[in-house]
């Protein structure tokens, strides 16, 4: 690590080249921090910013939902250069964000791809309201609901709540398809990189990861 302005923060925390199981124990520490209120200063410093302006070399790629309420760098609780974040509503993939998640892959070798999605969202929530109305979403948010819409078919007569349900539903599948991706299931196969999903808790500020 570089040396950092004198009374900067810390900077990052991370290995070099870590390890999957590295990387998602550093998610996981992140974000203990963030639930219990003790994240640390974060990585925003002159120092760091100075560290990261030659290269970057983020741990994760956080693929999650636009909702402004689950902000992976913060729920994470890293900084500058840390994560490889993309998002979109409901973490719906298109050929953008596949993209872009192949690109952290294979050009800056992130060793870690976690789907995230959160409670109460509401594209999932879009989509069940959708399903159980046969009513069409104005736009592209159709696109939206349409690519939600099979998570939502696949939790059909599990009981309990149809939206929490889908919401986890949707993180694996979104998980499971990329994992699919020929490039991924290639560095998966080599043990280079791992994908996994899981859903955020709005009022814990906790993430449980499906594996
Ligand atoms: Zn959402």
């Amino acid at each position: 690590m570089s040396p950092t302005a004198a009374g900067a923060p810390p900077t990052s925390d991370v290995p070099d080249s870590p390890t999957p199981d590295q990387a998602l124990a550093l998610l996981k520490e992140g974000n203990a921090r963030f639930a219990a209120a003790q994240s640390q200063p974060i990585n925003e410093s002159v120092g760091r910013r100075a560290e990261v302006a030659t290269g970057q070399s983020p741990f994760a790629t956080i693929v999650s939902c636009v909702d402004s309420r689950v902000p992976p760098e913060l729920v994470f609780d890293h900084g500058l250069g840390d994560l490889f974040v993309v998002r979109s509503a409901g973490q719906v993939l298109d050929k953008a964000i596949v993209g872009s998640v192949e690109y952290g892959m294979d050009h800056l070798h992130v060793p870690l791809i976690v789907v995230a999605g959160h409670s109460a969202c509401g594209a999932v929530t879009a989509a069940v309201e959708a399903a159980g109305s046969g009513g069409h979403a104005p736009g592209d948010i159709a696109y939206l609901v349409e690519e939600i819409t099979p998570a939502v078919e696949a939790v059909k007569g599990q009981g309990g709540d149809t939206v929490s349900l889908a919401i986890a539903e949707q993180a694996r599948s979104v998980a499971r398809e990329l994992s699919e991706n020929t490039i991924i299931a290639k560095a998966i196969a080599d043990g280079k990189v791992k994908v996994v999903s899981a859903v955020y808790d709005l009022n814990s500020g906790k993430v449980d990861f499906h594996s």
